[in-house]
């Protein structure tokens, strides 16, 4: 079913899935999300479009855009952290101007690089207040296997991340992260998991 939209930018972010299994995790690259504030099938909302990263190299979308197209609703909403995605007929109908930052509304980079800064923990309450517009910040939709002898026993969630400079003024990091394990067991993601993955950066990189 394809549904037509069209909206402003509010953001574009990497759009990836992340699995859990205790202290483990694997992070799968899907793409990048436009969130967007617009009209959806006819209804003035905000959702978010998962779009490939071809098709961001093409129309090179950033906040302040005003974008027009058609979608489809994701089959499994649980396993992807866009509310629609397979995307076409993408037209860019005006660009938008970049602000100061923080947040940063320029270009998103590429997954590589994305991946190769490492990210913290971001408070949901400051991700939904500050960082939805910055090409740093990421919702995650994250897969928990609860039992890897077991591994169709499994719990879904949303986490929120920072890609970006560790000395924003922006940045809350919220409560760490518990991952459910067998035997009620539970994996509490400390501090130093973050700063372990974003040590290669200088605190304004
Ligand atoms: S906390 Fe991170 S995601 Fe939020 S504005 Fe700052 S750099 Fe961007």
């Amino acid at each position: 079913m394809k549904l037509e939209w069209q909206g402003n930018l509010i953001g574009v972010q990497p759009r990836i899935r992340l699995m859990r299994s205790f202290d483990q995790r694997q992070h799968s690259y899907l793409g990048y999300m436009l969130l967007v504030d617009g009209i959806m099938d006819g209804c003035m909302c905000q959702f978010s479009i998962g779009i490939g990263k071809g098709a961001q190299a093409k129309y090179q979308f950033r906040a302040g855009d005003r974008v027009q197209g058609v979608c489809e609703p994701v089959m499994n909403p649980e396993m992807e952290p866009a509310d629609y995605y397979k995307a076409s007929k993408l037209t860019v109908l005006s660009r938008g101007k970049p602000s100061t930052p923080p947040p940063w509304t320029d270009l998103a980079v590429d997954l590589e690089t994305t991946r190769a800064r490492g990210h913290r923990r971001l408070s949901a309450a400051t991700y939904e207040k500050h960082c939805r517009p910055c090409r740093w910040g990421c919702r995650m939709a994250v897969e928990i296997i609860i039992d890897q002898w077991n591994p169709d026993k499994k719990r879904f969630r949303r986490e929120t991340f920072c890609y970006g400079p560790k000395s924003c003024a922006l940045y809350k990091a919220g409560a760490p992260s518990k991952v459910p394990g067998r035997r009620g067991m539970t994996w509490v993601e400390e501090d130093w998991i973050d700063e372990q993955e974003t040590a290669h950066r200088g605190p304004d990189d």
